[in-house]
């Protein structure tokens, strides 16, 4: 491959990799995006200005040095930019196919912010990653001496796995316990393959389980082992069971048939993916395919299941958001990926109520925005007199997630939390109110992204390793 010269970005144009058109990709659930080829990657990589304070850098939660592995890309120098991408970064071929950049290393380039059309910085990281598992550059997990001390951790997503990951490289014994039967959390249960094809997750899972790192799945903390039995086992214990209360619908006529909660229904669509036998999905009771499905919410929960409706082969796809299109959580990007697959959103719309048994529609409120509330965001004003019956078979509530009550559940008072019922931990050290007790990840800072869970899932292994290295604290375990 040939050196390029950096600072490109004026004579070349931005190019994300191709994407299939949205007829063909409407019926499978494979990814969207075609890689690089590797002439491409160099080209695109080569548009960055090298920038001396690097916003991209200083915006990524992992602080990934991306000048310097678009530098090495340009090179062709591939091996030399995946060692110091992975370096920083436990899963980076993950993170560069479903990090929202637009909100952070893409969103603050310096070329973007000058008009010319961001380094296509997600594209590029998932072409080296991908690059090396092909080329056998990514290392196996292999301990250079085994140690005695052993961490439980609760929770097998992104922030656990990511601390398994560095301390099972240190030689600990480690053993993660999930109440799934499969690991990955929300990278394999939540997010749709087409956002994340599951043999990418798949392969992470394996590579920790050949280093050695125990997984105790179809298992649930609280139920089938006490926490008090977990802490008991292991000298230091970490908690990443994330957030999975589901925020329900507030309107006359919920709790019927045809409506669903996303996790219930996004669950069931991956595993119809993996080949499992999903009862629910064959009873038609979570699969969208012939039906008006309307989803109700506006995050990227929201984004997954509509798309997801679509490929299930729903007759019609209706998003109700109460506010509007510029005021969405849910990446942009997405909701144009949306858009293109057929999904109509009908932007500052609300359920006022249900109707039928199982339901047969939604009344839908129209609304507008007033003026802003204390956290400066317009809230939503209900239209009087605008409501209209929109039909429905399938009606999926997207309106988030909150924790589950872990210290009563686990029966464990003296484990602090906050007034929204997330684990208080120490920002830095993610010490929880329990000696020796760690938490990372959305049950810490509430429903929140990959990238972030992957950075306190790695920090809290460094506090891990200092908390094991004073011999009087392991001793009072
Ligand atoms: C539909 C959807 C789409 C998303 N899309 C994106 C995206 O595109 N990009 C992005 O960055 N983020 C996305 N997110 C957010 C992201 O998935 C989460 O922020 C991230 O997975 C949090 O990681 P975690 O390790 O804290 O928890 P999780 O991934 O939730 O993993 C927690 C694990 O703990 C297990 N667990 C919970 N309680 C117990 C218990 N008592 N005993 C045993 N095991 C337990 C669960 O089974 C689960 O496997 C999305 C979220 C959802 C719901
Ligand atoms: S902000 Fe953009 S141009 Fe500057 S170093 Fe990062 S990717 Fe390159």
């Amino acid at each position: 491959m040939s050196k390029r010269q950096m600072l490109q970005f004026v004579s070349v144009a931005k190019e994300m990799p191709l994407k299939r058109d949205a007829e063909s990709r409407a019926h499978d659930f494979n990814e969207i995006y075609a890689e690089y080829a590797g002439e491409k990657a160099a080209e695109q990589a080569a548009r960055c200005s090298q920038c001396g304070v690097p916003y991209c850098q200083s915006h990524c939660p992992l602080h990934n040095n991306i000048p310097d592995w678009l530098r090495l890309t340009a090179e062709g120098r591939l091996q030399e930019a995946y060692e110091i991408s992975q370096a920083t970064n436990t899963f980076p071929e993950i993170c560069g196919r479903i990090c929202p950049q637009d909100r952070l290393c893409e969103g603050n380039c310096v070329i973007e912010q000058s008009g010319h059309g961001t380094v296509t910085i997600g594209a590029v990281e998932k072409y080296i990653t991908d690059t090396a598992w092909d080329e056998g550059w990514v290392q196996p997990i292999a301990p250079a001496e085994e140690r005695p001390e052993s961490v439980g951790i609760i929770g097998a997503g992104p922030g656990g796995l990511a601390a398994a990951d560095v301390l099972r490289r240190q030689g600990l014994q480690v053993t993660v316990y999930d109440r799934h039967d499969r690991a990955g959390g929300l990278l394999t249960y939540g997010i749709p393959g087409f956002k994340l094809e599951k043999d990418v997750v798949m392969r992470r899972v394996q590579q920790l389980e050949q280093g050695g790192v125990e997984f105790v799945l179809n298992c649930n903390v609280g139920e089938d082992i006490s926490f008090d039995a977990i802490r008991g086992k292991h000298d230091a214990v970490l908690i990443a069971t994330g957030v999975y209360k589901s925020r329900g619908l507030q309107a006359p006529g919920v709790g019927v048939p045809g409506i669903v909660r996303a996790i219930d229904y996004l669950t069931a669509s991956n595993r119809v993916g993996f080949g499992d036998s999903v009862p629910e999905f064959e009873s038609g009771e979570l699969n969208a395919q012939g039906k008006r499905v309307v989803v109700i919410g506006g995050g990227d929960t929201a984004m997954d299941c509509v798309r997801t409706a679509i490929r299930q082969g729903a007759e019609t796809v209706k998003c109700l958001y109460r506010r509007d299109r510029a005021n969405m959580p849910g990446s942009q990007r997405e909701v144009q990926n949306a858009e293109e697959e057929g999904v109509e959103f009908v932007w500052l719309s609300a359920p006022k109520g249900f109707a039928g048994d199982p339901v047969e529609s939604v009344m839908v409120q129209k609304m507008r925005l007033g003026p802003p509330d204390a956290t400066g965001r317009q809230t939503p004003e209900v239209i009087e007199g605008a409501d209209y019956v929109e039909p429905a078979d399938l009606v999926i509530a997207a309106l988030g997630f909150e924790p589950e009550d872990l210290p009563t559940l686990w029966g464990e008072t003296a484990l602090e939390v906050t007034r929204w019922g997330t684990i208080k931990a120490d920002f830095r050290s993610h010490e929880t109110s329990l000696p020796g007790v760690f938490a990372v990840g959305d049950i810490v800072r509430g429903a929140s992204l990959v990238v972030w869970a992957i950075r306190d899932g790695r920090e809290a292994a460094d506090s891990i390793l200092a908390y094991l290295a004073q011999p009087a604290q392991v001793a009072a375990e």
